[in-house]
């Protein structure tokens, strides 16, 4: 497949990578693609990174037929680039893909699209400790009209934007809510699904839940507002006596993270006894309260690993493992970046190099 390449006339002056938003600044190129029904995905191409024509009736504006992904490209100490798992983030956007009736992205053009990507903005992609160009797939559905049925046209872009070490002073545990009232997801719809349309829903409580001082919502299922789900845009996982515990995937409102999945890899070639089942809200404040839960810990693309420090619920406070980070989650955390930017061994083949 070719992707026709337009270089920009005007590259862009590369921001400080020391403090930098996330997600703020994106680099020179971007890729494109469309859909149109009858032709399929067609005029893959790399372009000047700049705004998308759309017309005001563009479906996604209005019924949120849109799905992304989220991966990174780090830079190892010799100077390579290179992805974590990328075929992972591609398999999971064609599941994301069926769920919200959009034509999948053929998976070798798709992995082609990146790395040309990247490669080109390579000098974008940052070399101090810690720090990577995050790359941001999505597709939008753009038929001009006000009807609710699936378009018949979309646009594949990939964007990517140079992000800074995202815990500058260490890891650092976080204070997280149990929402007791609203959800995330449910069982049946979106929750497998990276769309935005599941970000959107989330927005109102984690408001709520930041301006009382807390960094992220832990939710619970949509049914029966019981059994622990995510924590933020995370998942989430438990040390319990010994045993890892994390919510499984089989009701479908769960994201089927790939850093859980690398996660409960490694915790398992560790010799760690896992079980992804439902965890209640009772059972977790009871392993709190009693001692038993020795760590807890979000997993996700941008922070890795995120230590929880404290968790509040019904207005009590519980504090886990003293507020210090625990001792699997730092190995975790150690571990997987230190593959992700080559400094240890990937005996996994998890690693795909770009240049
Ligand atoms: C993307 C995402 C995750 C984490 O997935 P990774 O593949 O590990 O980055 C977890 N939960 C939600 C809701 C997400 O959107």
């Amino acid at each position: 497949m070719d992707i026709a390449i337009t270089r920009t006339t005007a590259p862009k002056q590369k921001p400080a990578i020391e403090g930098i938003p996330f997600g703020t600044y994106f680099s020179d190129h971007m890729f494109l693609m469309n859909y149109v029904k009858g032709q399929g995905w067609i005029n893959p191409r790399i372009v000047p990174y700049g705004p998308i024509e759309l017309e005001p009736s563009a479906m996604v504006l209005h019924y949120a037929q849109e799905i992304f992904e989220g991966l990174k490209a780090y830079r190892t100490a010799e100077g390579k680039i290179q992805l974590f798992r990328p075929t992972e983030n591609i398999a999971r956007m064609a599941r994301s893909a069926e769920k919200l009736c959009i034509p999948p992205v053929p998976e070798d053009i798709y992995l082609q699209a990146i790395k040309t990507l990247v490669e080109l903005d390579q000098d974008w992609v940052p070399s101090a400790p810690d720090t990577s160009l995050y790359i941001r797939p999505f597709i939008i559905a753009t038929d001009p009209h006000v009807g609710v049925h699936a378009s018949h046209t979309y646009i594949f872009c990939i964007i990517t934007c140079p992000v800074g070490c995202y815990y500058p002073e260490g890891l650092n545990p976080v204070r997280i809510a149990i929402e007791g009232r609203e959800v995330r997801a449910v069982r049946g719809g979106t929750g497998f699904a990276k769309c935005g349309g599941n970000y959107a829903a989330s927005l109102h409580a984690s408001e709520i839940a930041e301006a009382k001082g807390f960094s992220q919502v832990l939710w619970l299922d949509g049914v029966e507002q019981k059994y622990i789900e995510e924590v933020g845009s995370m998942n989430v996982m438990f040390k319990i006596d010994g045993k890892i515990v994390t919510p499984s995937l089989e009701k479908g409102s769960v994201l089927p993270g790939i850093t859980r999945k690398s996660s409960l890899q490694l915790l398992k070639e560790w010799g760690y006894e896992v079980e992804e089942r439902d965890i209640s809200v009772d059972e977790l404040i009871a392993a709190a309260g009693s001692g038993a839960l020795e760590e807890a810990w979000g997993t996700g693309t941008a922070a890795v690993i995120s230590p929880i420090g404290e968790i509040v619920y019904a207005g009590e406070e519980h504090t886990i493992n003293n507020g210090q980070i625990g001792e699997v989650t730092q190995k975790l955390y150690d571990t997987i970046t230190g593959i992700q930017w080559g400094k240890i061994d990937d005996p996994f083949g998890w690693v795909v190099p770009v240049c």
